[in-house]
């Protein structure tokens, strides 16, 4: 059983790195940014409220948000251990979920703000639901025309967060609310610092030898 969490500024890879641990060690890939993504689309007052909070780079509340992840770790998939990727992002989340679920692991990827903001800046998102892909039109992976999806040949777009000044205040509010949330993690002596500006293969060589 391996709980894991995977923590960092916009833009540190640690999308990239949850999806690879899933695969590698076949436990659920839980991003709450991907649940609220999902949730955003719906067409309910809490749909509406999410949309708006997300589009202006905005967190979600505690409440909604503590109870959301709750449920999906009680779900069986979970049993053998699970990734979550955006959550905690505060100390009260932290706390929170601390007093339901032991946590084996906590990794910590880090950026300088400049390289956040060039990578969030740069990214594109295939529209297509079913695949979902995703490029940068300054690093790799480029896709071969700028607004097509290589793999499913629909329109790229850039997420509305994804804009300067979403980025801008997303980036803010994890100096302020998440980055004080470590010391908790630190005293608990489970957080692995990473440095995200290594390769996707480096850093996650370096996760993988922290749990074996
Ligand atoms: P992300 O893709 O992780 O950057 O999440 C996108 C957006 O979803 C964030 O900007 C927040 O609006 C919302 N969100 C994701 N995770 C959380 C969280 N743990 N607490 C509150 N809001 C969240």
């Amino acid at each position: 059983m391996t709980n894991m969490i995977i923590l960092g500024p916009q833009g540190c890879g640690k999308g990239t790195q949850a999806k690879k641990i899933s695969k590698e060690l076949d436990i659920p890939h839980i991003s709450t940014g991907d649940i609220f993504r999902e949730l955003r689309k719906e067409d309910s007052e809490l749909g509406r409220k999410v949309k708006n909070l997300i589009d202006e780079g905005n967190f979600v509340p505690d409440d909604v948000t503590i109870e959301i992840v709750k449920d999906r770790l009680k779900k069986k998939d979970c049993k053998d251990g699970f990734i979550l990727d955006g959550f905690p992002r505060n100390l009260f989340q932290a706390k929170s979920i601390n007093e339901v679920i032991n946590i084996d692991y906590v990794f910590d990827i880090e950026i300088p703000h400049d390289v956040s903001v060039h990578r969030l800046s740069g990214r594109r998102t295939c529209s297509n639901k079913g695949c979902g892909a995703i490029y940068n039109i300054y690093l790799e992976p480029k896709s071969k025309e700028e607004r097509i999806c290589d793999k499913c040949g629909s329109n790229l777009f850039q997420r509305m967060d994804d804009q300067k000044e979403a980025i801008e205040k997303r980036l803010r509010t994890y100096h302020t609310e998440t980055e004080p949330m470590m010391e908790f993690y630190k005293l608990k002596s489970n957080l692995v610092v990473l440095d995200g500006t290594a390769t996707i293969d480096e850093v996650f060589e370096e996760i993988m030898n922290a749990i074996l």
